[in-house]
């Protein structure tokens, strides 16, 4: 092919030309469309070329029914093919139709009837098409005629270009194109055409024979620059769903911000390492010291953009955190010098790789994408060859020019170091460096990473578990404290669970009305489905807050701590469980580092734990613990006397909502032996439910009766209480509940819960009615104990209890970091 225009047309196509590329994202739907056409109009000059991708999700499309005809050929069973063929006509077409009108709907309509006829054909087995990249290249000519007669019908002057007439290409695993006959190509076509606006099918090129190839997943990038160096443009514009190239991926981290300029060792190196940004290849064909691209948002216009291109002497820094979520690696014998050097001469680069002499391995870590390439490769060169391939890997890595005398270096470094760690290294120009971790990757550890290097205000999620009294008391409490909790880090409430639905928002809930809210949007869920899941909700911290009297939930503590949630509770039931099971929670929450807090479950707001805490850490040995634990059997024995009937108390105290629904959890002191055991544990002491003499105020034949009839039965407790009262009263004393531990002098622990003689004038035998009370004795108050009471129920004072234990964890969290 010979060149058809002149040196001044080529050198005003040069200056005057730019390259514009939008991708599937920006060209989902008809609005889409139109927003894209209104960009074209007003960002690009009259000449300018426009690159596309195919619409929306077309490609993925396309790739679907070649498989489900595959499928069909073995099974017999067309009917998937025909359905997915089906919906893409109906979307290709209802694009048309929502889009153009009159004589250039009509048309396009025509065209794209005769294409599916064709695939229809296809698919019936009456015209073959062996070539995939020819049906996948359907996807990008549709949206370059459909986008160019929309200018059109909009009354500017546009074409469209098939890329299969001239950039031409030799088949390859990454074609190779031929620039020069490729450029002349273009120019003919384009260069007499000044004024008008050509759209040009992304990702597609042709062999010499007219045979279509593609330039990979993601290709058009690639295309646009192609398209540009062709005609030496000086600038490329990528408009994406992203106002450029950010400092992590947005859709996976928090309080991203974006790059207004990266070099082009940063940005090669950014789209090598496998981020979705940009393709590997964009930067390829590039004339680095003429060419600008830029990456900007066809959303949001007026936002921010990304310039890459020829930056001398910038300052080093880390700029961009990226991840890979499956790696693979390929373990090579050091000795196999033959692999090794073929691994070295090999086009597609390892993300890193390394010798281990001692052992004779040479590793090659690859994005998971690549592996089926790497097999084959390795396969096709000698099928007994040495090397062993590792799954199971991720990567995080740190781009920057002169990365190593970066900030952010060592921050990295350490902050990788504390993960499970495998490989960590430089890659060759310094540009970036790279971990390899033997673990999964979450969000969460993203969102941490990123703003530990980009020092931005960390942040916690707080899911709620528990939606009754102290839940309500507690967001009433949250949204009244908000700001003051905010100024310490970026708190916000992502989910309010009850046993059955979820309210689930990872960007933050509302919470004006959060009751009504929650009937309308909350939704059924399994918790142990939702746990795993939470990793990914993008906060640095996350905490859940157990806010119930569950069983099932307190069971899942291990499961939450593993996801790297933090807990605070004020349900009893895991702080109380059995030795093995507590033993259990404990050694996972040490070993994923996560925080627990639960000051609310013994004396609700009381400030026990800081009493005991304090002392402990200033010194001190506590020695025992007595009291009255229960504002139920307080408030039981305050009431009781010779006048009254136990019976009439209890019956009382139910209706009252000051014992538990079926007050046999109150009488039998399950409640009580909790708190003990939960104080026990808390000063470091080893106790369980059998090594606790308990005194049960509930006769065993009244235990496994149903409610109804126990709250008949009631009055049988009467005669023993009345005894139990009379037999105190001989030395001037009254009976009431206590719990008590103390450490003896084997270093023992004796604990107990049952009735004790107090006499009159006692304090415990004079506490307001539903008062707590607890007496310390340690080494320092032996003579006289120290003494805290109040009420230790309520749920104000809960709700407070519970707030306390977040501002701990705050301040726990912002000293971490
Ligand atoms: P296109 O519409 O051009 O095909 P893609 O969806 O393939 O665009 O790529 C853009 C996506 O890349 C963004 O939506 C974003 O989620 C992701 N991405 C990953 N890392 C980054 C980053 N560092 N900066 C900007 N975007 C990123
Ligand atoms: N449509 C092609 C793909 O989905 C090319 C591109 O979008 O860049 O891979
Ligand atoms: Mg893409």
């Amino acid at each position: 092919m010979k060149l058809a225009v002149s040196d001044a047309q080529i050198e005003a196509v040069a200056e005057q030309v730019q390259v514009h590329k939008f991708g599937g994202s920006s060209l989902a739907d008809a609005y889409c469309y139109r927003r894209v056409a209104r960009i074209v109009t007003e960002y690009a000059g009259a000449s300018d070329l426009v690159v596309v991708s195919a619409a929306g999700d077309t490609t993925n499309r396309i790739l679907a029914i070649i498989d489900a005809k595959h499928e069909g050929e073995q099974t017999g069973d067309f009917g998937m093919a025909e359905v997915l063929l089906k919906q893409l006509e109906k979307y290709q077409k209802g694009l048309i139709t929502e889009l153009l009108s009159g004589d250039h709907q009509q048309r396009l309509l025509a065209l794209s009837d005769a294409d599916f006829c064709r695939w229809w054909d296809w698919l019936a087995g009456n015209e073959v098409i062996d070539n995939r990249p020819e049906l996948l290249s359907y996807g990008e000519l549709w949206s370059a005629r459909l986008l160019a007669t929309l200018l059109l019908q909009q009354g500017m002057q546009a074409d469209f270009i098939d890329a299969r007439s001239f950039l031409i290409a030799d088949d390859a695993p990454e074609p190779l194109i031929r620039t020069d006959i490729s450029r002349i190509g273009l120019l003919n076509r384009i260069a007499p055409h000044a004024g008008t606006r050509f759209i040009v099918t992304g990702f597609i090129c042709s062999d010499p024979d007219g045979r279509s190839l593609i330039l990979g997943r993601n290709g058009s990038d690639y295309s646009a620059t192609l398209v540009g160096s062709l005609i030496d443009a000086k600038q490329v514009t990528i408009w994406k769903d992203v106002a450029g190239v950010y400092s992590a991926d947005p859709r996976k981290v928090e309080r991203v911000v974006s790059l207004p300029i990266l070099d082009w060792h940063e940005a090669e190196e950014l789209a090598r390492l496998g981020s979705p940004v940009l393709h590997p290849r964009t930067f390829q064909p590039v004339d680095r010291e003429r060419m600008v691209i830029a990456v900007r948002s066809s959303l949001k216009v007026e936002n921010q953009q990304t310039r890459i291109g020829q930056y001398e002497d910038v300052e080093p820094s880390g700029k961009v955190l990226t991840a890979l979520t499956e790696v693979v690696l390929f373990r090579v014998d050091l000795r196999d010098a033959k692999l090794i050097d073929a691994f070295e001469e090999l086009e597609l680069t390892p993300l890193i790789s390394w010798n281990e002499v001692e052992h004779h391995h040479a590793y090659y870590a690859y994005h998971q994408n690549h592996a089926e390439f790497m097999t084959r490769w390795l396969s096709e060169r000698d099928s007994k060859h040495s090397a062993v391939q590792l799954p199971g890997y991720s990567m995080l890595a740190l781009v920057g020019n002169r990365i190593q005398e970066s900030e952010q270096y060592s921050v990295f470094k350490q902050e990788v170091g504390e993960q499970a760690l495998r490989r960590l290294a430089l890659v060759p120009d310094n540009s970036a460096v790279v971990a390899i971790l033997e673990q999964k990757l979450d969000n969460r550890l993203l969102n941490r990473i990123h703003s530990q290097l980009f020092n931005h205000r960390r942040s916690l999620g707080v899911l709620v578990v528990g939606r009754g009294n102290i839940g309500s008391a507690w967001l009433a409490l949250y949204r009244r404290l908000r700001e003051r909790i905010n100024e310490q880090m970026d708190v916000r409430i992502i989910g309010i669970l009850n046993s059955t639905d979820m309210w689930l928002d990872y960007n933050g809930l509302e919470l004006n009305d959060w009751q009504e809210q929650f009937e309308r949007l909350a939704r059924p869920y399994e918790m142990s489905q939702l746990i795993p899941e939470l990793p990914n909700a993008p906060y640095d911290e996350l905490v859940m807050l157990d806010l119930t009297d569950a069983m099932p939930v307190a069971q899942l503590y291990p499961s939450f701590f593993a996801n790297g949630l933090h807990i605070i509770s004020a349900n009893k039931r895991a702080g109380a469980s059995n030795e093995s099971q507590y033993n259990e929670i404990r050694t996972i929450q040490q070993e994923y580092q996560r925080e627990w807090y639960y000051n609310t479950t013994v004396g609700a707001g009381l400030p026990l734990n800081y009493a005991l805490n304090d002392l402990r850490n200033s010194g001190d040995t506590i020695r025992s613990i007595s009291g009255i634990f229960s504002g139920t059997m307080s408030w039981l024995f305050e009431n009781f006397n010779s006048q009254v009937k136990f019976s009439d108390l209890v019956r009382e105290a139910k209706a009252r909502g000051l014992s538990e629904p079926d007050p046999r959890e109150d009488l039998s002191c399950q409640d009580i032996i909790r708190k003990l055991l939960i104080l026990a544990r808390e000063i470091g002491l080893r106790l369980d439910w059998k090594d606790i003499d308990v005194d049960s105020l509930l006769p065993e034949h009244l235990a496994d009766i149903p409610l109804d009839e126990f709250m008949q039965r009631l009055p049988e407790l009467d005669d023993g209480m009345q005894d139990l009262y009379q037999d105190a009263q001989k030395n001037g004393n009254v009976p009431r509940l206590l719990a008590s531990f103390a450490v003896q002098d084997d270093d023992t622990v004796r604990a107990r819960v049952g009735i004790e003689y107090i006499p009159e004038g006692d304090m415990l035998a004079n506490l307001i009615p539903g008062e707590n009370i607890f007496v310390i004795y340690t080494d320092w108050y032996q003579e006289m104990p120290l003494v805290i009471s109040g009420p230790g129920a309520g749920k104000e004072v809960t709700a407070g209890g519970v707030q306390s234990d977040l501002n701990q964890l705050l301040s726990r969290l912002n000293k971490r970091s």
